[in-house]
């Protein structure tokens, strides 16, 4: 006589869960792809000259153009979008940041982009960043990523998972550079960050050979 309810109620929570399960599995679809992965940094070597600084890429390095990145007394990230010739990126006095940024531990905000289509709101010469983080002790160098300037993975990825929770965060690394981080256990596999990246930043986790983008 008591029995029966129990079992009847047991039944309905069951259904419940299943419909529950099935609406889940189906606002988070699943891929049959890899996870993404970021790739390794780029190897350099920096020589400083009186008006300019050549920043020169490992041999066989394929890529097309990368950020020039300095950071100031009060930790703000500066960059400048430099393109790699002769394997190389020659910063010359007079070349401007394109953008800043403030850096808290490993996030970034608060980004500044400083020209606009003929001119600048602010000028930030980059020979001068760059020098006055090497005297200082600060942290410069060159990142593979273009973010802030390139956000297309960040982008893709918003295309898949509806909600603001998406598993990529943009995160600045111990060394200064940034670089996309994932989040394995929200991340539905599907593959399109990694196929977006025009820079070969992020790469898919069963690849084991980088290739660099352009
Ligand atoms: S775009 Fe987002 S969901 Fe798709 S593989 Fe990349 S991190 Fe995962
Ligand atoms: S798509 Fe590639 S280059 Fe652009 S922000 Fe993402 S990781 Fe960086």
């Amino acid at each position: 006589m008591f029995k029966q309810p129990v079992t009847k109620l047991l039944l309905c929570i069951l259904i419940v869960l299943l419909g529950a399960l099935v609406a889940l599995q189906k606002s988070f679809p699943t891929f049959p792809g890899d996870y993404p992965r970021t790739a390794p940094p780029i190897e350099y070597n920096c020589a400083y000259f009186d008006e300019r600084v050549e920043i020169r890429l490992a041999k066989g390095s394929k890529l097309g153009r990368l950020i020039v990145f300095a950071y100031d007394g009060n930790n703000k990230f500066i960059g400048l979008l430099k393109p790699v010739e002769n394997g190389a990126v020659v910063v010359r006095r007079g070349d401007y940041a394109d953008f800043t940024a403030c850096v808290e531990g490993s996030e970034i905000r608060d980004v500044i982009f400083l020209k606009k289509m003929d001119r600048y709101d602010k000028k930030i010469d980059m020979f001068d960043a760059l020098t006055g983080a090497r005297n200082n002790n600060l942290r410069y160098g060159v990142q593979r990523c273009l973010y802030p300037i390139c956000t297309r993975c960040v982008e893709a990825c918003k295309s898949v998972i509806s909600n603001s929770d998406i598993p990529i965060v943009m995160t600045v690394k111990p060394e200064g550079e940034v670089l996309p981080v994932f989040s394995k256990g929200k991340c539905p596999r599907c593959g399109k960050c990694f196929t977006f990246c025009p820079t070969g930043s992020i790469v898919n986790s069963s690849e084991t050979q980088h290739t660099e983008g352009q």
